[in-house]
């Protein structure tokens, strides 16, 4: 059965191990979930020992043909975009690799004319000589275009499928191909037969409400553990932040529900890796740290170009997937257009420096690489 299938009976068809989570995500007082925050927090050091995995995104290109309400790289917004060189994306990843990254996301906007498969198999290929751990989040894409990709050495794919709700989706995902739900939905499985083993998935907080995400997000991950069981699989809680088109979210998510969210993830799901963003704030991020997340992103940028300044001078507007000249507008920097604001402002080394000081060991490198002395 196709995980369509599965979502689009959830209402109905419930394993034991949902309705446990469906239980652990109700509402709760302040004792159970200290109780839970505790059982977590053991739980993730048994499976993960105490270490935090750091990584960077590294964006190539913020070219776009889909139009998704939430998000500043919609096609229709008229911002400053870019698509880096692959020298200018080396020099990008060497400024993250002084800073000791060797964990590395690349990320795109959907846009196959600008960043379609040899573009990032190009990219790729550049940078496997440089980092243990290369991950990708950019459009969906077939199986055997994905090859290609992991054969220049990506191992890691990151699909969020933004909502469950296949009607928020549609409202949210006005033009483009994205408009296509399925194919999204079983964008992983097709990574995972072309050879990625770190899989990454996750729903936005913020267009659903949140219980209603976390089920579904939580019946992916059961279907995806017994379907993809060779690779390491990967959530993230997004909530959304301001962006390019001045987007709302529709609905919201305390910081006490996500901490039982990611209480409830890691209960249910011991050997589960859960991604933090600096899209949250510097304190929420130091204390979820010791509770359940298991990677975290560091000093992020959110513009192609971010680090470095890489690529200012072929900045430009898009227009029907043509280059137009930039016309900068008032305060404009003369950067590409990042994807949303970043909140925890603080530097890679500041942050190891806190996780170090809260008992945490940063891991810049995945082991088994380091131990073959790549
Ligand atoms: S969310 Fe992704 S697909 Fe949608 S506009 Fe942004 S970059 Fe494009």
């Amino acid at each position: 059965m196709s995980f369509a299938e599965v979502l689009d009976n959830l209402a109905l068809k419930k394993s034991e191990l949902l309705n446990r989570f469906q239980y652990l995500i109700a509402p709760k007082s302040d004792h159970q979930l200290e109780a839970m925050a505790q059982a977590s927090s053991s739980l993730t050091v048994q499976n993960f020992g105490r270490t935090m995995r750091l990584f960077a995104p590294l964006y190539l290109s913020n070219e776009c043909i889909n139009n998704c309400q939430y998000c500043g790289f919609s096609r229709d917004n008229p911002i400053l975009r870019l698509t880096l060189e692959v020298d200018e994306v080396i020099a990008e990843a060497q400024h993250l690799a002084r800073q000791g990254f060797r964990q590395i996301l690349l990320v795109t906007g959907e846009h196959p004319k600008f960043a379609g498969r040899d573009y990032l198999a190009k990219c790729v290929r550049a940078l496997a000589p440089h980092f243990s751990s290369i991950s990708i989040e950019v459009g969906p894409m077939e199986t055997e275009d994905y090859v290609p990709i992991v054969e220049a050495g990506a191992e890691g794919l990151v699909v969020y499928q933004e909502t469950y709700n296949r009607g928020i989706y549609a409202e949210m995902h006005t033009a483009g191909p994205k408009r296509d739900f399925n194919f999204r939905l079983a964008c992983v499985e097709r990574g995972y037969a072309a050879g990625f083993r770190r899989l990454g998935i996750g729903a936005l907080i913020g267009l659903s409400r949140w219980q209603d995400e976390a089920l579904a997000l939580a019946a992916h991950l059961e279907y995806l553990f017994k379907r993809c069981w060779q690779a390491q699989i990967t959530v993230s809680l997004p909530r959304l932040r301001p962006a390019a088109g001045g987007f709302h979210p529709l609905f919201s998510m305390t910081d006490r529900e996500l901490v039982q969210l990611i209480c409830a993830l890691r209960i249910t799901f011991p050997q589960l890796g859960i991604v933090l963003s600096t899209r949250e704030r510097a304190s929420l991020r130091d204390s979820l740290a010791l509770i359940g997340v298991t990677m975290m992103s560091a000093g992020s940028h959110t513009e192609p170009g971010g680090y470095t300044g890489q690529g200012r001078e072929h900045v430009h507007r898009t227009v029907r997937g043509r280059i137009v000249a930039p016309d900068y507008q008032n305060g404009e920097d003369e950067l590409a257009t990042g994807q949303f604001e970043i909140s925890d402002e603080r530097s890679p080394a500041e942050i190891a420096a806190i996780l170090r000081h809260r008992g945490l060991e940063a891991v810049w490198k995945d082991w088994d690489q380091a131990l073959c002395g790549v």
